[in-house]
């Protein structure tokens, strides 16, 4: 018998503090639906490419419902959620027979109307399928508690950030769902909570001790039956459950997962301390008179506004500008305004812009730069890194403009430069530069950590700072646990 599986997608980071709310107009534009879903990921690094190569090995059937992934942006609207959550139980109802549910969600969705998200989406799949098997896959940086998984069979988590195990997480998810669904055993499956938010840029999971913590996580499942994950969890989208946490898989029962997922939980309430201050962060002056130091000779220097949160900062252009760097490049500032401008102005045109810095307050406000039209044009093109490898990237209107020495490129959606396809498309190489102005927070280091001469971590007045005791919390219960409060507030730069 051929098992059918369906499978839908709803993921959207959300950094409650972005006022631009993600309409269902923005999920609509990078949404697919039915046959599209597999013939787009097939083969690709990520979860529905995942799930489908485990389906397509088992002989199952995969009954692609919808995918809209955003990426990281300001919270859901209230009517895209429920949208989204509607097409889910109506698809699950109207698909035929189905054996399971691969259910993708990112796990830090934060909308107005919904304590929630995840919680809401799974909860609506299991009204509409009382009896189906529902496996979720998350993002490493969700912000998950036991209630947010009631509704769920199964779940399991990205284990890398970078987020370079897309695929596997996918596979991860399927490979349990057939399990449920040929055995009919039922797995444990518990959260626990060490009472720890760490800021973006120290989740990266090479770092020690969160590597060590992770790797404690590996040995359990050598020990035993279960899978794992270790959340990061994210600070910027502030709700009740806002932090790190340990989601336990285990087919040796519920007690069973309780256990391992409490004994990992402690274990990062111990090393909370160093997990919070794992990186150096540096003001922003600091890190470009160091880049300044450092850079020439080959390999980039790679500065890191890490704070921004809607790829239109400009407090670290501002200080590029303002320095003697050599080759610079800025990859990726988004500001669909100025480069529809400079797309009208067209190459070679020279005009003069207000740069950037246009979502909101925190972000620097926006530069009056003169610049020079290099490249202008729409542009898309399919991830060649390993993060999201394959996946198409669509960024709208384009312009690839120079002040001085001074490279940006201007796009008019949302796009992460976190390898070397921002200098590909442009026929050029990272190593074209002295120095690359980068705004991811983990997801770069794959491909930047071995080319890089230095990556240089600077904190600015913006809406993701280093430092989470700055970030207003409603929601989160602050008093109740803020452990790293003896943690040095920016920690200094090594000499
Ligand atoms: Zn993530």
């Amino acid at each position: 018998m051929v098992r059918r599986i369906a499978f839908a997608g709803f993921n959207l980071e959300s950094v409650t503090a972005v006022p631009r709310t993600s309409r269902l107009a923005d999920f609509e534009r990078v949404c697919v639906r039915g046959q599209a879903i597999p013939d787009q990921f097939a083969g690709t690094n990520t979860v529905a490419g995942g799930a489908l190569r485990v389906l397509e090995a088992h002989g199952a059937e995969m009954v692609p419902l919808f995918h809209s992934l955003l990426g990281a942006l300001g919270p859901a609207e209230d009517a895209a959620v429920l949208a989204y959550a509607q097409e889910l139980a109506t698809g699950l109802k109207t698909s035929g027979k189905l054996d399971g549910l691969v259910l993708y969600l990112h796990g830090a969705c934060w909308a107005p109307g919904f304590a929630d998200v995840e919680a809401t989406l799974i909860a609506r799949a299991r009204a509409a399928a009382p009896d189906l098997p529902i496996a979720v896959a998350l993002d490493y940086h969700g912000n998950i508690d036991t209630a947010t998984l009631e509704g769920a069979d199964i779940a399991v988590a990205y284990r890398h950030s970078p987020h370079t195990d897309m695929g596997e997480t996918g596979e991860r998810a399927a490979r349990a769902l057939l399990r449920m669904v040929e055995t009919g055993a039922r797995p444990g499956l518990a959260v626990s909570r060490p009472g720890v938010v760490i800021p973006s840029i120290q989740s990266a999971t090479a770092l020690e001790p969160l590597a060590s913590v992770i790797a404690q996580a590996r040995a359990e499942e050598a020990a035993g039956d279960c899978d794992i994950s270790v959340m990061g969890g994210f600070a910027y989208a502030d709700s009740p459950n806002t932090g790190m946490s340990v989601i336990c898989l285990d087919w040796q029962g519920q007690r069973s997962a309780e256990q391992k997922a409490a004994r990992l939980s402690a274990a990062l309430h111990t090393a909370r301390a160093e997990i919070s201050a794992a990186i150096p962060v540096c003001p922003m002056d600091h890190a470009v008179a160091e880049a300044g130091r450092l850079c020439g000779g080959g390999s980039p220097v790679v500065i890191l506004e890490h704070a921004d949160r809607m790829n239109d900062s400009t407090h670290g252009l501002r200080a590029v500008l303002e320095t003697d760097l050599g080759r610079v490049m800025v990859p990726f500032l988004c500001d669909p305004e100025s480069a529809e401008a400079a797309c009208a102005a067209g190459a070679g045109a020279e005009l003069t812009l207000a740069l950037g810095g246009k979502s909101t307050p925190e972000t620097g406000g926006p530069l009056r730069l003169t610049a020079r039209v290099l490249w202008a044009g729409e542009k898309r093109f399919t991830v060649s890194g390993r993060y999201q490898q394959g996946a198409p990237v669509d960024l709208g209107l384009t312009a690839l403009i120079e002040v001085g020495t001074v490279r940006i490129s201007v796009t008019s959606h949302f796009a992460f430069a976190v390898d070397g396809d921002p200098f590909y498309i442009f026929g050029e190489t990272p190593e074209d530069y002295d120095v690359i102005l980068l705004r991811s927070k983990t997801h770069f280091r794959d491909f930047y950590t071995p080319r890089a001469k230095a990556i240089l971590v600077a904190d600015t007045p913006d809406l993701g700072p280093a430092d989470v005791r700055l970030i207003p919390y409603r929601q989160l219960d602050t008093g109740a646990a803020y452990p790293w409060q003896d943690a040095p507030r920016i920690p200094p730069l090594p000499q």
